[in-house]
């Protein structure tokens, strides 16, 4: 019988478990931390939001868009939502197209994982972190903590670097290097982003629906959509999430974002909308221009930092009003770094994927190893696409590991 040791017992390393278990494998997981899936229990606000109906691999970045294409030609939305009703979970897809229990529960999620593992008789070994992988008489001889084991093929499912405290870490990456697999060096992605503009602090707590872009050295290298959150320290939320890993390579270099507070109104139908309202209610003050358009404070705030071009007591005039509608689509703010790994939902670099067969996740350099999940250097958007890579690059590596074809 083929026998497989699975380090992580993270997203990626349950499904790969628990499909090499079901094909027949002698199946032992190894899991460093006091529990099994510690992020998947975290995701999505306690909700996991475990896929997405509109995963393509342009939501994906890192090494190679081919790779990941390959993987999802394989194992797609369709794939993932048969093998979790499959495994008993009910699921609701969001208008957006996220993915998430039925319940709302991330524990659904984990739930449906540990029962099929457990039935799978597979040998779960909690609390015991692997030290080490070294070539052994039947391939591979797996050294962890509290003992360890041998196997014919090991898969390394040790997640990345970020939230230490949920098993993010290095360790997977000196596994991997020691086994002869290069890495391109991690760095934090979907992570918030500090601002120390004044105005930005100010909104703390605040939320709205906008548009952002991030410009390095004056050119725009990223955009994104969706909700954001000002905090004590900068901004969080999917808006700015989306574009820390473009902002994380331009350290140290000028950052600046854009906050569009219209971005489902062209630049002249802005202009047009703000003119006709200025028409309809005059006389109106700038603040009752805004009302009900945008949140009060954020009004509030624009307003107080414009006070000697549009006065706040006065009607405004049309050059007024056009500098406003300018100004609120383009409402600049410096960054001047990301929160650290605690804070980072995903890690962008990993291991080369050069180094690894897209068909079915083992290593070209090294027959029996397999490496999954956000051990790889692929990181995906927020909207469930990290979760879906790692059941995707879990389940490859599961059924190729046992020896049945994908
Ligand atoms: C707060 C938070 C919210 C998130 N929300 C979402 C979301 O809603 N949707 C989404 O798609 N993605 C989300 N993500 C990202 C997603 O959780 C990860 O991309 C995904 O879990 C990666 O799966 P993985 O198997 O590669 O690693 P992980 O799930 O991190 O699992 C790796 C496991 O390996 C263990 N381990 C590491 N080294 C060793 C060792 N040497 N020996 C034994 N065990 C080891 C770790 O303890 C860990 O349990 C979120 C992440 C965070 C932190």
């Amino acid at each position: 019988m083929i026998r497989i040791a699975v380090v992580g017992g993270g997203a990626s390393g349950l499904v790969a478990a628990i499909v090499a278990a079901k094909a027949g494998a002698v199946v032992t997981l190894f899991e460093k931390g006091r529990g099994l899936g510690r992020k998947i229990l975290a995701s999505g606000g306690g909700r996991c939001n475990l896929g997405n109906a509109g995963v393509d691999a342009s939501h994906y970045h890192g090494g190679d868009r081919g790779f990941v294409r390959s993987v999802l030609s394989r194992f797609g939305h369709a794939e993932s939502l048969a093998f979790f009703e499959g495994l008993g979970l009910m699921t609701i897809q969001e208008p957006d197209g996220r993915l998430f229990p039925r319940s709302s529960q991330a524990r659904s999620v984990l739930s449906v994982l540990e029962s099929r593992l457990n039935l799978s008789g597979a040998d779960i070994r909690i609390n015991r972190e692997v030290k080490a992988v070294r070539p052994g008489p039947r391939g591979f001889v797996v050294e962890a903590e509290g003992g360890g084991c041998e196997a014919d093929a090991v898969v390394l499912a040790c997640g990345g670097c970020s939230c230490p405290k949920l098993g993010g870490g290095e360790g997977g990456l000196r596994l991997a290097r020691s086994l002869g697999l290069s890495v391109v060096e991690p760095f934090p992605s979907l992570v918030p982003l500090v601002s120390k503009d004044p105005w930005v602090r100010k909104l703390q707590g605040v939320r709205v629906a906008a548009a952002l872009s991030a410009h390095v050295d004056g050119r725009q290298v990223a955009a994104s959509r969706g909700e954001l959150l000002f905090t004590a320290y900068g901004v969080s939320g999917p808006a700015s999430l989306d574009l820390s890993r473009e902002v994380c390579l331009a350290i140290g270099r000028q950052v600046e974002c854009s906050l569009n507070l219209f971005p489902e109104f062209s630049h002249a139908e802005l202009e047009k909308f703000f003119l006709a309202r200025l028409r309809a209610l005059l006389p109106l003050s700038p603040a009752a221009l805004l009302r009900g358009a945008i949140p009060e404070e954020v009004a509030e705030v624009y307003l107080a930092g414009r006070a000697k071009e549009i006065p706040l007591h006065e009607s405004p005039t049309e050059d007024a009003v056009l500098g406003l509608a300018r100004g609120l689509s383009a409402w600049k703010f410096s960054v001047c770094g990301p929160r650290p790994w605690e804070e980072a939902m995903v890690t962008a670099g990993g291991v080369r994927l050069a180094e690894v067969s897209p068909e079915t996740m083992e290593a070209r350099s090294r027959k029996g190893l397999y490496v999954t999940g956000e051990l790889l250097d692929v990181d995906g958007d927020s909207g469930g696409y990290n979760l879906h890579f790692a059941w995707a690059t879990g389940f490859l590596a599961g059924t190729s590991c046992s020896g049945k074809k994908c």
